[in-house]
């Protein structure tokens, strides 16, 4: 029997039963709310059949857009095989496949998959790796020693407590600083508003040496540092100057310092290549992947590592060397076969190699909206943009937050076609890697429409 439900009941059952992730929900529920019904290409449709063009790849996830025919039919192809069964004690097709395929589509250093559901919890697991590797390293030397992280300021890596130990946003993290572990913060490059002129080499040395004189205090205690490689996403799109992840790394291991990269966000050609470490060549110690790992269909993460890692965690059952970790769904053959499908269709596609021409058609398209008055600052690395809004472009004075002038932005956007989200004062953009040009045009088109619509009444 068919469930009829009216829309108004749909609205209804939303704002009386679903907690809402990152929402005030009392501003929410004054306000009538967006319900998707189905998506294809680059557009979502929503339950009274308006369509939007998914300009927020569905939270960072979407690559080759949606209702994909070929993705559908890896999952149904593995469906009708299997749809779970557990890497404990056992191992399952998909998975072998995909992290051989991972191994050898990353940075060379990088031998072993570990998977998981979320990138917090790819997060969380680099984490507890790099604490029991040096107490397995050396239990004496390092004795009640190491068990401290380095992150960046405005730093975000999940919601996990874990991740929320390493996280450097004080709006969502200050309130669970009690539960949390030891972090050492280190100065974001977040040049806009760490210098006068937007000079990027005066900020990446600043940055750096202050992150120098960190490790040279502190680095008997500190486990590893965990960094979102060129860009900082939640924290609104900081992209590092050039060389500033080189620096990093290079600080690593001078101060023998694992290094951990959170490619969470920047992973799977967001950034142009299909991940941002080789940008500058840098080899991590542990890579944390997950988002576009499925190209937004299913919940899978990884954390990659290395064969000294691995094998510090070798020994006989009794000797209690075993990471002790692991999660019901672990290496999941649905989200594995897909993921696999993914990679082969970048592959296939040559996804890639279509992103410089997007990107600096972006880029061209970006340069007028730093004409607007209350546009501070616009930021680009690949397809992730950020486009900070100020209520004084001479103080870099954001608007008051009651003003709730962000807000009114994605509204506006929304009613002419474009979902778009914002993070702070900064209106985000993260198109679909196979968007076309003309829905790139348009995508910058109604945000443009919108932020000078809604910012020239606001004041
Ligand atoms: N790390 C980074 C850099 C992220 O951007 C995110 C999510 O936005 C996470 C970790 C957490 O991932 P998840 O929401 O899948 O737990």
């Amino acid at each position: 029997m068919k469930m009829t439900v009216s829309i108004r009941d749909l609205e209804a059952w939303d704002k009386e039963y679903v907690w809402h992730p990152f929402t005030q929900m009392k501003a929410y529920r004054r306000e009538k709310p967006l319900i998707i019904e189905h998506g294809e290409g680059s557009y979502l449709y929503d339950i009274e059949g308006k369509k939007y063009l998914d300009g927020y790849s569905s939270l960072w996830v979407n690559i080759h857009g949606h209702n994909h025919p070929e993705l559908n039919a890896a999952l149904a192809e593995q469906a009708g095989k299997i749809a779970h069964s557990t890497l404990l004690g056992a191992a399952n097709v998909p998975s072998v496949l995909l992290a051989k395929k991972l191994v050898d589509s990353t940075p060379t250093n990088l031998t072993k998959v570990f998977y998981s559901d979320s990138g917090s919890t790819s997060v969380e697991i680099a984490l507890k790796m790099a604490y029991q590797y040096w107490q397995l390293k050396d239990p004496v030397r390092f004795a009640g020693k190491k068990n401290t992280f380095i992150s960046l300021r405005e730093a975000y890596h999940g919601d996990t407590i874990g991740s929320v130990s390493v996280g450097g946003m004080e709006t969502f993290h200050h309130i669970f600083h009690p539960l949390l572990f030891k972090r050492l913060e280190t100065p974001a490059p977040y040049t806009y508003r760490l210098t006068e002129n937007n000079d990027e080499e005066a900020c990446k040395a600043m940055c750096l040496d202050s992150l120098e004189a960190i490790l040279m205090e502190s680095h008997d205690e500190v486990a590893g540092l965990i960094i979102e490689p060129l860009v900082q996403g939640a924290a609104g799109m900081i992209t590092a100057p050039a060389g500033f992840l080189r620096g990093v790394r290079e600080l690593c291991t001078r101060y023998n310092v694992l290094m951990i990269a959170d490619e969470v966000a920047v992973g799977f050609g967001r950034t142009g290549t299909l991940f941002a470490c080789e940008q500058e060549q840098v080899e991590p110690d542990f890579l944390c992947i997950a988002k576009g790992l499925t190209a937004g269909y299913l919940p899978l993460a990884a954390t990659l590592t290395t064969e000294e890692i691995f094998e510090a965690f070798l020994g006989e059952p009794e000797e209690l060397r075993t990471f002790f970790h692991g999660h019901t769904y672990t290496g999941n053959q649905l989200a594995c076969a897909v993921a696999l499908k993914n990679i082969e269709l970048i592959e296939r596609e040559g996804l890639l190699a279509t992103l410089p021409n997007k990107i600096e058609f972006l880029a061209q398209k970006l340069l007028l909206f730093r004409e607007l008055p209350h546009v501070g600052d616009v930021r680009q690395q690949g397809m992730m943009i950020g486009i900070e809004l100020v209520q004084d472009k001479a103080s870099k004075k954001t608007f008051p937050a009651q003003m709730q002038v962000e807000h009114q932005v994605i509204l506006h956007a929304r009613m002419n076609g474009a979902i778009i989200r914002p993070l702070g004062p900064v209106i985000v953009l993260m198109p679909i890697l196979s968007m076309s040009m003309e829905e790139l045009g348009q995508l910058i088109d109604i945000t443009y429409e919108a932020i000078s619509a809604v910012t020239s009444q606001a004041y």
